[in-house]
C-alpha cells in the first residue's frame, strides 16, 4: 500500500463541528481536571470508558461501586503525522478503530494487541503484547509521550527524557493507579495490504525453542507467535507483510484461528484480519461448538463475551473457584523447565506463546527482579479458561512457581500474593515516588490494593 503523500496528510483535522481536534481534546482535559481539582472526597475513584474492559471480570470487584470519572469521550484519534510516522490519540481509542484510520494512510501501530476493543490506554496501563513484540516489546515501548491528569487535577506532559521520565515509565503496568492517561503519542510503521504466515510444526520443545531463537537472532520475519497444542505438538506462526495474496482467510465466524495452526501449513490474511485473528478468544473461543458459532458466532466477539460476563457476573462467575486466565512472562532460558512443570501440574492446553524482547528494564518491577537473569528475550505464555481441579489454588501455584523461574504474571485476573511478597516483585519505592506527585491521597489505590484486594471485593 503506498504511503499517502504529505500533501494529503491529515494533520490536525477539524471535527464535523469545525473545532480543531486538539482544541476539542483540551476542553475534555479541562473538564476532567476541574472535576478532580474540585473533588473534596478522598474515596477511591474508578474510570468510566466506552468499550468493555479486558480485565477478567470478577463478581465483587470494587470498581463497580466506586465513584467514577467520566472518560467516555476520550476516544478520538487527534492526529496522524504521515511523514514522521507518529500518531496522537486519546486513551479510549480501540485498536480496531486505530488500525482503520492508520491503514488508510499505509501505516499501522507497531504493536497491535489481538482483540479489537483493547484500547491504547488500557494497553499501556495493562501491558499489552502481540506478535511484533519479539522485536519491539510492548505497546508502551512504542510510545513517545503521555499526557497525564493527576488526582489533584494537574496536567503533566511526560516523556522518557523530561523531568517526568519516571512517571512516563511507571504508567506502564500501573493498572490505573498512577493517574489518568489522557493523551498518547506513539510511533507507527508502514504496512502492506496482506500478511502471509507460515505455521512451523515442531514435535519437541527443544526444536521449538531453537526456531524461536533463530528467528529472533536473524530478524528474518516481521511477526512471530505460536500455539502450544501440547509439549509434543507446538506450532510457531511466523510471517511478513506482503503486497499480493493468492487467497485470504478470516477467523471471525465459523473458523477458529488457533485450531487452524494445528492443520494448516500457511495462511494469508488481509492485514486487519491478521491483527484480530484471535478476536473470538485466543485459545478460549466462544461459542465453542460449530453450531453455536454458526448461530451466534458473528455477533459474539471478545467484547460481547466480556460484556455479558461483566453484566451477568453474579450468575455466570464464581470468585471462589474462578477459571484460570493469566499471562505469564518468563526469561526465554527458563521456558523449557516451565513447560515441563506446567504439563505435569496444570496439563491444560493449548497455550498461546508470544516471544517478547527485553527492550527496557521496566521501572515498575523491583531491581532484584532484573538482576536475576541475563536473557534479552522473554516469552509470554498465556493460559486462558482452565477449570481449576480439586482443592488446589492454581493461581497461587503459578505465582510461587514463577518466582522460582524469575517470571511474573500480569495482574489482569485473580491475584493471591501476600503483600510483602508482592512488593518483592513490584517496585514499591518507584511507585511511592511517583504517587507522591500524581496521587498523594491514593484515590486511585495503590497497585497491591487495587489488583490483589479491591478487585476481589476486599
Ligand atoms: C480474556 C482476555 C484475553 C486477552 N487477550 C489479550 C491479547 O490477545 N493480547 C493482549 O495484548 N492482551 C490480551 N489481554 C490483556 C489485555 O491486553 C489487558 O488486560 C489490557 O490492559 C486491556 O486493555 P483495555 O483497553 O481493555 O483496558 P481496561 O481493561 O479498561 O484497563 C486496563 C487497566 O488499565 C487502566 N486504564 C485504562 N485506561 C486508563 C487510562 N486512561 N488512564 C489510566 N489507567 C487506565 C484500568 O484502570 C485498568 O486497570 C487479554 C485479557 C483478557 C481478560
Amino acid at each position: 500500500m503506498d504511503k499517502t503523500s504529505s500533501a494529503e496528510k491529515p494533520i490536525r483535522p477539524y471535527t464535523p463541528e469545525g473545532i480543531r481536534q486538539d482544541e476539542k481534546h483540551a476542553r475534555k482535559v479541562a473538564r476532567v481536571a476541574d472535576q478532580l481539582r474540585n473533588r473534596r472526597s478522598t474515596a477511591p475513584l474508578s474510570r468510566q470508558k466506552r468499550v468493555v474492559s479486558h480485565q477478567v471480570p470478577k463478581v465483587h470487584d470494587k470498581k463497580h461501586t466506586d465513584e467514577k470519572v467520566n472518560l467516555l469521550d476520550f476516544d478520538e484519534v487527534i492526529e496522524i503525522d504521515v511523514d514522521r510516522r507518529i500518531c496522537i490519540a486519546e486513551p479510549g481509542v480501540p485498536f480496531c478503530k486505530l488500525v482503520d484510520k492508520t491503514l488508510a494512510v499505509g501505516l499501522v501501530p507497531i504493536v497491535v494487541p489481538e482483540l479489537k476493543t483493547i484500547t491504547i490506554g488500557g494497553a499501556v496501563a495493562g501491558c499489552s503484547i502481540e506478535s511484533m513484540s519479539f522485536q519491539h516489546g510492548g505497546f508502551h515501548d512504542t510510545c513517545l509521550e503521555y499526557e497525564i491528569i493527576t488526582a489533584s487535577g494537574d496536567v503533566l506532559t511526560c516523556t522518557p527524557g523530561n523531568d517526568h521520565a519516571l512517571i512516563f515509565q511507571m504508567m506502564h503496568g500501573s493498572f490505573g493507579t498512577v493517574g489518568i492517561l489522557s493523551r498518547l503519542v506513539f510511533r507507527l510503521i508502514p504496512a502492506k495490504r496482506y500478511v502471509h504466515i507460515t505455521h512451523e510444526k515442531h514435535t519437541s520443545i527443544d526444536s521449538y525453542l531453537e526456531s524461536i531463537r533463530s528467528h529472533y537472532e536473524r530478524k528474518d520475519v516481521e511477526f512471530m507467535d505460536g500455539i502450544i497444542h501440547s509439549n509434543t505438538q507446538l506450532t510457531l506462526c511466523v510471517g511478513d507483510f506482503v503486497d499480493e495474496a493468492p487467497y485470504t482467510n478470516r477467523y471471525d465466524w465459523l473458523k477458529v484461528y488457533y485450531q487452524s495452526t494445528a492443520k494448516r501449513s500457511e495462511d494469508y490474511f488481509e492485514t486487519p484480519h491478521y491483527f484480530f485473528r484471535y478476536d473470538q478468544g485466543v485459545t478460549n473461543v466462544h461459542p465453542k461448538s460449530f453450531l453455536g458459532r454458526l448461530l451466534l458466532g458473528k455477533f459474539l466477539g471478545s467484547s460481547e463475551i466480556l460484556r455479558i460476563a461483566e453484566k451477568a457476573r453474579w450468575l455466570l462467575l464464581n470468585d471462589e473457584r474462578p477459571d484460570v486466565t493469566v499471562d505469564t512472562f518468563l526469561p526465554f532460558s527458563r521456558l523449557k523447565e516451565f513447560l515441563l512443570w506446567y504439563e505435569k501440574d496444570f496439563g491444560h492446553f493449548p497455550l498461546w506463546c508470544v516471544p517478547y524482547r527485553r527492550v527496557h528494564d521496566y521501572e515498575w518491577l523491583a531491581d532484584g527482579f532484573w538482576k536475576g537473569f541475563d536473557d534479552e528475550l522473554m516469552v509470554d505464555i498465556a493460559i486462558y479458561g482452565m477449570r481449576q481441579k480439586g482443592d488446589t489454588n492454581y493461581y497461587r501455584l503459578m505465582e510461587t512457581k514463577l518466582q522460582e523461574l524469575h517470571g511474573i504474571k500480569t495482574l489482569i485476573s485473580y491475584n493471591y500474593y501476600p503483600e510483602e511478597e508482592f512488593w518483592q516483585i513490584f517496585n514499591r519505592p518507584n511507585f511511592d515516588k511517583v504517587k507522591a506527585i500524581t496521587d498523594p491521597n491514593n484515590i486511585f489505590r495503590n497497585l497491591y490494593e487495587k489488583t490483589c484486594r479491591a478487585s476481589m471485593g476486599q
